[in-house]
């Protein structure tokens, strides 16, 4: 039997894995000019790679003129483990298994609603997750799990600040309840920072710009990457953008109990109220024939409505895109984001809300903050929060430091609690 790797041993081992993972170093040969190790130690170090099952050579293709054995490549093996990851709206999850390179092995959508609480709605999640793996049959073990909340989250604990919207889920520990149930490591964040993350990672076109990313559904949040990372601020609240001011109309009663907020005017909640009360005033056909047969509104409803070129519908969903165009412009100015993304349940409204608030961002924007600006829908169709998540999680297991914390022991199951606290 071999001697147990030494702490320097597991040190390169990770760093090794983690050039090979990048594709800075693919061949032995290249491993040792990037780390100026030695010949003996990289084919050691690789060899402990292999048999962890972390990596794999590749057969070189045949090469037709060089003479000689080709250096084999080596690979990471981003079947070696699997990752549940899940995005939560107020109404909407979606759920899927990635690879350890956050591609989809099978993915799910289902409605729920926040408001049933934590337990209720973590446990739709659950189900989601074994369904999904059920699905696949039997797929590698699960690595790690990733979870996006509606609501601002403290990013190292994992528990739920402050949710005006949703005040049932004060202070719950979503990754305490996850890890209780889930053999593996557990992330938790706020969905859109998520859906930020997913974009700026896997988005079309590839930018790698400081990416906003403006979540419109039932609420508004935001979500920055700046210099490759997501900015969550100091307490998790970074993006919640949703109650600033932007009006002093009284009749823009928020659901968290101030007026005036952009939710009030802009959400989609707000969309259903406001046009709620034009159909039943008579101002709009199209809706009050749709209210009169089912009882209420959707954004659906509203979306076809616009389609159909009712009047009200148009009126309503122009007037709050501007608002959110006009509010987003200031961020836009203080931060001066390459890319802003908008994205979520408004996109299904049609092209008038994107077309009125990219048009409202450049008129509040200044020049030098908006004239090389790309302003564009979400390209990963709703998929971006469960694709950010998995991406976050990969990247907190297999970043070095983390590496070196389960390398040795083949799984990071075992080092569960020690890998979500250095994150
Ligand atoms: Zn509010």
């Amino acid at each position: 039997m071999q001697p147990p790797p030494s702490a320097r041993d597991v040190l390169v081992l990770a760093q090794i894995v983690d050039l090979v993972r990048s594709g800075a170093g693919t061949t032995r040969p290249e491993l040792e000019a990037v780390t100026g190790l030695g010949r003996t130690i990289v084919n050691d170090r690789v060899r402990e790679g292999i048999d962890l099952g972390v990596l794999a050579e590749v057969e070189a293709a045949p090469s037709g003129r060089r003479r000689g054995r080709p250096s084999r490549s080596i690979r990471f093996r981003t079947e070696a483990g699997v990752i549940l990851a899940a995005s939560l709206g107020e109404v909407s999850l979606h759920a899927a298994v990635t690879d350890l390179d956050g591609r989809y092995l099978a993915r799910e959508f289902r409605s729920i609603d926040v408001q049933d609480g934590p337990e209720h709605v973590l446990r739709a999640v659950h189900e989601s997750f074994r369904r999904l793996l059920r699905r696949l049959g039997s797929p590698a073990p699960v690595w790690a799990v990733s979870v996006g909340l509606p609501a601002p989250t403290d990013h190292p604990t994992g528990r739920v600040v402050t949710p005006r919207t949703i005040p049932g889920w004060a202070g719950f520990d979503a990754r305490s309840w996850f890890s209780a149930r889930c053999d593996a490591p557990v992330w938790v964040d706020n969905e859109t920072n998520l859906r930020a993350l997913g974009e700026w990672e896997r988005g079309e076109p590839q930018e790698r710009r400081d990416l906003l990313y403006v979540k419109v559904a039932t609420g508004i949040g935001s979500g920055l990457v700046t210099g490759g990372r997501l900015h969550r601020g100091d307490s998790g609240a970074a993006g919640d953008i949703g109650h600033v001011r932007v009006t002093d109309d009284p009749a823009a009663v928020c659901r968290c109990g101030k007026t005036g907020c952009l939710e009030a005017v802009a959400g989609g909640w707000a969309l259903v109220r406001t046009l709620t009360e034009r159909a039943r005033a008579g101002e709009s056909p199209v809706l009050a024939e749709r209210l009169a047969e089912v009882g209420h509104l959707t954004g659906e409803d509203i979306g076809r409505a616009v389609a159909a070129g009712d009047e009200a519908a148009r009126w309503a969903v122009s007037r709050a895109a501007r608002v959110t165009g006009t509010a987003i412009a200031g961020v836009v100015n203080f931060l001066n984001p390459g890319t802003l993304v908008l994205g979520g349940g408004v996109l299904r409204t049609g092209d008038l809300f994107f077309e009125e608030f990219r048009q409202a961002v450049l008129d509040g924007g200044i020049e030098l903050a908006t004239r090389s600006l790309t302003i564009r829908t979400a390209s990963l169709a709703d998929a971006e929060g469960t694709t950010g998540a998995a991406l976050l999680s990969a990247e907190s297991l297999l970043r070095p430091s983390a590496l070196q914390l389960w390398l040795a022991e083949g799984t990071p199951v075992a080092a569960a609690a020690r890998l979500q606290a250095v994150q």
